[in-house]
């Protein structure tokens, strides 16, 4: 992980924020390490970014007090010398996000690309991965993986239905998103400085306030976010399915 890459050489890295607790979903382990078709949710997409050659190395963030990650990983021979962790969990996703780029500066070039991976998508696979490297490979901005609504959308006001929201190019975001390291960490200082952070809630959007456009890559259903309960079920169905 020097730091001699030239622009045209630009580097992947993964970069997964854990350090939720995931309370919309209850239970008594962190959401990332609940068990889902026999393995831990963290797992899946540990496994799909250290396999994946053109990942140069993969950083997961957890909080200070994760009492798991280590007794996890001493038992994932696959990730050793793949993923390095990251104790620098922030009370939001991007706090986590902010700090784990921090974390990494010396180890990556302005240039290189990061992928910010949820750790509860787990059903991110090789296939998506790899689609979304090469999509923005030569992409000035960067972009993430996105679905098109299919649902007719609408605003609430007192569980009653206030409008109709014409769904027309619109997306639902998901993750990996990718940019290059640099641009990622301005657009998350500049959030940060302008107060504005509360706005965001997701790396993209951080982008947008820049005055860019990040580029949409169609993803797919099985790499939604496990966020309720009655999600569980809904992934395992995926991740024992066919890759
Ligand atoms: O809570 P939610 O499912 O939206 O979180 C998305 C991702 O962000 C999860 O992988 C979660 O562990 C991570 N996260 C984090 N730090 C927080 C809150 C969430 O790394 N303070």
């Amino acid at each position: 992980m020097s730091s001699s890459a030239s622009p045209q050489l630009s580097r992947h890295f993964a970069l997964i924020p854990a350090a939720g607790v995931g309370a919309r979903l209850g239970g008594a382990l962190p959401k990332q390490y609940l068990p889902l078709a026999g393995k831990p949710m963290l797992q899946y997409a540990l496994d799909t970014f250290a396999a994946n050659a053109a990942i140069a190395h993969t950083f997961i963030v957890v909080s200070a007090a994760d009492g798991y990650i280590d007794d996890f990983l001493a038992t994932q021979a696959q990730l050793a010398g793949k993923v390095t962790v990251l104790r620098h969990g922030g009370d939001t996703r991007q706090e986590s996000v902010r700090n784990g780029l921090l974390a990494i500066r010396a180890l990556v070039d302005d240039e290189d690309w990061v992928l910010v991976h949820d750790a509860a998508r787990p059903g991110l696979n090789d296939t998506l991965l790899n689609k979304l490297i090469s999509a923005l490979q030569d992409d000035a901005v960067g972009g993430l993986l996105a679905l098109p609504v299919v649902d007719t959308l609408k605003r609430s006001v007192a569980s009653r239905v206030q409008e109709t929201v014409p769904r027309e190019h619109l997306w639902a975001a998901q993750t990996p998103q990718m940019f290059h390291y640099a641009l990622l960490q301005r657009a998350l200082d500049q959030a940060q400085l302008q107060g504005r952070v509360s706005e965001i809630t997701d790396d993209a959007s951080a982008i947008e306030m820049l005055g860019l456009q990040p580029t949409l890559v169609e993803g797919s259903p099985r790499n939604f976010k496990v966020t309720l309960a009655h999600d569980v079920a809904l992934a395992e169905l995926f991740l024992q399915g066919k890759p």
